[in-house]
């Protein structure tokens, strides 16, 4: 594991907060590789933004940027996400 990598549970807080529901045991697949898991198990890396990769593949899943007023969120390399409702 990565020094500068997190798990996806180190932003539960921040999906909380865009999603109002809880993410960290939503299930997503990976656009790359297929392979699904928990949110909170993905590979989270912080920088300017934050970016979450897949376990298995280290394919982008998804990226989030937020300033005080705006979140953008980029989910291009999931192929679904699984919610709880
Ligand atoms: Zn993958």
């Amino acid at each position: 594991m990565d020094e500068l990598m997190l798990d996806g549970n180190a932003i539960a807080g921040l999906l909380q907060e865009v999603f109002a529901v809880e993410m960290t045991t939503a299930i997503g697949t990976c656009g790359s590789c297929g392979a699904a898991g928990a949110v909170g198990a993905v590979h989270v890396y912080r920088g300017a933004g934050i970016v979450l990769r897949c376990p298995h593949c280290d394919n982008v899943l998804a990226k989030i940027v937020k300033n005080d007023s705006r979140v953008w969120i980029d989910f291009r390399g999931t192929r679904t996400l699984e919610v709880a409702v």
